[in-house]
C-alpha cells in the first residue's frame, strides 16, 4: 500500500517560491505523472516526496502518515536517480546487491532477493556480468533492480529516459510500464514530455511556473483542459484558438464570434468579455457552407490524415482532415466544430469557463443537460 496525499505543498528557495501550495492524490499503485516545462518545479516536488528537500509549507502523507519532515532513510520511498548511475566497479548482481548488503541482510536472503529481482526484469543471464561492458537498456535494468530490491512502498523517477534517443526511449517506456503493471508499486515520474505522460500515466499534474494547472486522468485533461496553458501545452499540433470578444449565456445552446453563430456546451455558465474557443485540430470539419470563413495557408500530408494550416479572422488554425478531402493552399473553406468538442476559457483569467453542471450537482437538482448540442449548422463534416 502507498497513498501518497500531497497538501498545500509549499518549496521557497531564499525569496523564490519553486512550488506553490500544490494538492494532489497520488493512489495505491498508480503510475503518476509530473509533467511541466524546464523549471516549473517538478523535480522539486518530487524530491519533496522522497524526503531530498523539505517542504517550506504544506504536507506530504503516504498511507495516511504525516511524512513532510521525516528524513528519506525513515520514508520508504526509492527514488530511482539517472538510471545509468551504476558501480561501474561491480558486476550486476553486486550492484543490485548493495543496498540489501549494506543493510546488513544475510548473504542467503540477499541471493534469494537479488535472483527474484533479476526475474522480474529478465536480466538473470547477466548477473555475473561487469556493467562496463552492458547495453544502454541493461544498464537501465540494472538501475531499475537496484531501486527494486529493496521492495520500497514508492518509485520515484525523474526524467529516467531523457538522456535516451527517441527510438528507444519509446522501448523502455513501454518497459517500464509493463514492469509497473507487474508490480503494481506507486510509481512518481517526472517528465516534461507531454507524450510520454499521457501514453504512460494512469494520472498526470501538469505544473506551470510552480502552480499545479490541473490534476487528471491523460483523458480528463486531453479532453476538459482546465486552463489555456494545459490546452496549449496538451497535443500535438495543439490546441487551435479563436480570440474574440463575445457573451455566454447560461444555459444558452448558442454564441457568436463576430456574427457567425456557433454551438455552445448548454451547460456552462455565463461568460462575458474577451474570450477564447479552444478546438482540437482533429475536431474542425471544413466544408465550404460554414460560414466562419478562412483560407488554407499550408496543407501538411500525413498518410491517412493531412495537417491544414488555416487563416481566419479571430487567428490561425491547424485542422487534422482526412487525407481524401481535397485541400489546395489558397482555397476558401468554411470551419466549423462541434459543440461537445470546444472548450471556451476566459482570456484574462486564463481559466475555462465552468460548467454550471458541477453546481447543480452541488445543490442536488438532479437536472441534466445534453453536452452534444451540433447546431452550428454547417454543412458537411469530414472526419479527419
Ligand atoms: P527541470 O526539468 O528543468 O529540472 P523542473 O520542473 O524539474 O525543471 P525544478 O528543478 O523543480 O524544475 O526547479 C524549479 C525552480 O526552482 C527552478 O527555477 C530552479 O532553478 C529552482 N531551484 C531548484 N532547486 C533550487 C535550489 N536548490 N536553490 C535555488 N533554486 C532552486
Amino acid at each position: 500500500m502507498a497513498e501518497i496525499v500531497i497538501r498545500n505543498l509549499r518549496k521557497e528557495f531564499g525569496d523564490f517560491t519553486a512550488v506553490r501550495e500544490s494538492s494532489f492524490t497520488i493512489a495505491d499503485g498508480e503510475f503518476f505523472m509530473l509533467l511541466g516545462p524546464s523549471g516549473c518545479g517538478k523535480t522539486t516536488t518530487l524530491r519533496m516526496i522522497a524526503g531530498l528537500e523539505l517542504p517550506t509549507g504544506g504536507e506530504i502523507f503516504l498511507d495516511g502518515e504525516e511524512i513532510s519532515q521525516r528524513p528519506p532513510s525513515q520514508r520508504d520511498i526509492a527514488f530511482v536517480f539517472q538510471m545509468f548511475a551504476l558501480y561501474p566497479h561491480m558486476n550486476v548482481r553486486r550492484n543490485i546487491s548493495y543496498p540489501l548488503i549494506s543493510q546488513g541482510m544475510k548473504r542467503r536472503d540477499v541471493r534469494a532477493k537479488v535472483a527474484e529481482v533479476a526475474g522480474i526484469l529478465g536480466i538473470e543471464d547477466i548477473l555475473n556480468k561487469p556493467v562496463g561492458g552492458l547495453s544502454g537498456g541493461d544498464r537501465q535494468r540494472v538501475a531499475l533492480g537496484r531501486a527494486i530490491v529493496r521492495d520500497p512502498k514508492a518509485f520515484m523517477m525523474d526524467e529516467p529516459l531523457g538522456a535516451l534517443d527517441a527510438e528507444f526511449r519509446e522501448h523502455m517506456s513501454e518497459e517500464l510500464r509493463a514492469l509497473h503493471d507487474r508490480m503494481g508499486a506507486t510509481t512518481v515520474y517526472v517528465t516534461h514530455d507531454q507524450l510520454e505522460a499521457m501514453q504512460m500515466g494512469d494520472k498526470i499534474v501538469v505544473m506551470n511556473n510552480a502552480v499545479v494547472e490541473q490534476f487528471g486522468t491523460p483523458q480528463d485533461i486531453y479532453d476538459k483542459p482546465a486552463t489555456l496553458f494545459v490546452a496549449d501545452f496538451i497535443g500535438s499540433p495543439s490546441m487551435n484558438f479563436l480570440h474574440f470578444d463575445g457573451h455566454i449565456e447560461a444555459g444558452q445552446s448558442n454564441a457568436t464570434i463576430g456574427n457567425t453563430p456557433f454551438a455552445v456546451p448548454q451547460q456552462l455558465e455565463s461568460s462575458n468579455g474577451k474570450l477564447v474557443l479552444g478546438v482540437r485540430p482533429e475536431h474542425i470539419t471544413l466544408s465550404d457552407e460554414a460560414s466562419l470563413r478562412a483560407q488554407v495557408l499550408a496543407v501538411e500530408y500525413l498518410g491517412t490524415t493531412q495537417i491544414v494550416l488555416l487563416q481566419c479572422e479571430y487567428g490561425d488554425l491547424k485542422a487534422r482532415v482526412d487525407s481524401a478531402l481535397t485541400v489546395s493552399v489558397g482555397d476558401q473553406v468554411g470551419i466549423s466544430f462541434k459543440a461537445d468538442t470546444i472548450t471556451l476559457f476566459n482570456s484574462d483569467s486564463g481559466k475555462a469557463i465552468r460548467s454550471v453542471l458541477n453546481d447543480l450537482a452541488l445543490n442536488n437538482s438532479g437536472i441534466s443537460s445534453s453536452t452534444d448540442n451540433d447546431s452550428s449548422g454547417n454543412g458537411d463534416h469530414h472526419h479527419g
